[in-house]
């Protein structure tokens, strides 16, 4: 089977607008994110806002906690390029203000509004504005009630029981504009409490690892949990919840969706060999030269950067375009044909002139403009590919050496 038609099938859920972006429902998943300025300084919180929107974030959060910040929704949002959803801790007056400000969606975390008057009086206002609420259960601020009745401590049935609690709130006064998390800075807890919750409703889940932490241990825990859920089928919006920049976030997010082929592809997939005693350059340094060149431009192809051009081309055949290196030169290659050869300080900005060009033209065209350099590149490859082998032999990390000296110590 080919690898791009494998998909895994989708839990069924209702869908809600947030905004003008659908949640659920087989809608596209979508990246949320979340501001860190304060949102009472409008131009500094759209500034953000605007980059968390070029990094791929469909949905962008700002906390909601003081009159101040209500105000500064006023004025976010009907200049914001993406809805956006107001965050309410405690106070459930800030969820009415934020509604007045016209927001797209509001969270509520079940652990800290606890009076049903407040909950009811909110969800009737979203109701009579046809605003969507997230439900963000959260382990960490769990109802204590729910933690004594679950014997002291934060189980996925306290956290399912606390969203269907909530639900039941809502659903009182006919407001089912809902989505829910269950996040957990546990990977294992936040995985089995969406897996339950995926179970007994069909409301859309928003999937997230709280708290995950700095980069790079961060990302591989809300990975972990992510990307457990999806590939189950579970979830229909997801947020990095990272100690650094939340553009991170959004890209994260928009990575792994791409990865999982759940979102089509908007910038570089950067690929790179491990590099190895036949590479003839720094390849983790120029892999992240192409990283950062490519970083903010939206080029949808998969581009390569290849360690030596023994291997290289063939090992990145299936990439859209790629670069190898050999004797101080860069042999470029797109889909496996060399097409070009340019001096090794070149490398990072040719990759970007053809990606750019590719991108613009398509490959058809890329291969006429490759008609008058593709043999001269060919025929460059194949001396520095002979030079190659010939200084470091058909094993240049002298593991046939080692094999060898292991066997004769037996
Ligand atoms: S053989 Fe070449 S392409 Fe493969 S890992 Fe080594 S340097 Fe990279």
């Amino acid at each position: 089977m080919d690898a791009g038609s494998v998909t895994f099938p989708r839990a069924e859920t209702r869908q809600i607008m947030v905004g003008d972006v659908p949640v659920g429902g087989g809608a596209p998943i979508t990246v949320q994110s979340m501001t860190i300025t304060k949102t009472a300084d409008v131009e500094g919180t759209l500034q953000q806002i605007y980059a968390l929107a070029a990094a791929g974030a469909d949905i962008v959060r700002c906390t909601c906690n003081e009159p101040e910040a209500a105000e500064g929704l006023a004025r976010i949002v009907p200049r914001s390029p993406v809805p956006i959803v107001a965050d309410i801790h405690h106070q459930y007056l800030r969820a009415l203000e934020a509604l007045e400000a016209g927001v797209d969606c509001l969270r509520l975390n079940p652990g800290n509004i606890r009076k049903p008057a407040h909950i009811k009086a909110v969800a009737q206002e979203a109701k009579d504005r046809n605003v969507p609420i997230r439900i963000g259960v959260n382990g960490g601020s769990l109802d204590p009630a729910l933690y004594e009745k679950y014997g002291g401590r934060v189980t996925p049935e306290a956290m399912v029981e606390s969203a269907l609690q909530e639900i039941a709130y809502f659903e009182e006064v006919d407001f089912d504009l809902i989505k829910i998390s269950v996040k957990a800075s546990n990977v294992p807890l936040m995985i089995e409490a969406y897996r339950q919750l995926s179970e007994v409703t069909d409301y859309p889940l928003h999937l997230g690892v709280t708290e995950a932490g700095p980069p790079p241990q961060g990302i591989v825990k809300a990975t972990a949990g992510i990307a457990t859920l999806l590939a189950e089928g579970i979830g229909d919006t997801i947020r990095y919840s990272l100690t650094s920049d939340p553009v991170d976030e959004a890209r994260m997010g928009r990575t792994l969706l791409e990865s999982f082929g759940l979102r089509e592809r908007k910038n570089v997939d950067l690929i790179a060999c491990p590099s190895c005693g036949r590479a003839e350059i720094d390849v983790y340094e120029v892999a992240q030269q192409a990283q950062e060149a490519f970083a903010d431009r939206e080029i949808p192809l998969q581009v390569a950067v290849m360690g030596c051009v023994v291997n290289g081309p063939g090992e990145a055949r299936d990439a859209d375009l790629g670069i190898a290196a050999g004797n101080k030169r860069g042999h470029l290659f797109v889909r496996g044909t060399n097409v070009a050869v340019v001096p090794e300080d070149e490398m990072v900005p040719t990759l970007v002139e053809w990606a750019e060009y590719i991108n613009d033209n398509g490959f058809d065209a890329a291969m006429e403009r490759a008609k008058a350099t593709r043999d001269q590149a060919r025929r460059a490859a194949e001396e520095d590919r002979d030079r190659n082998l010939e200084a470091l032999g058909d094993d240049a990390n002298a593991s046939e050496q080692v094999v060898e000296l292991l066997r004769k110590r037996r």
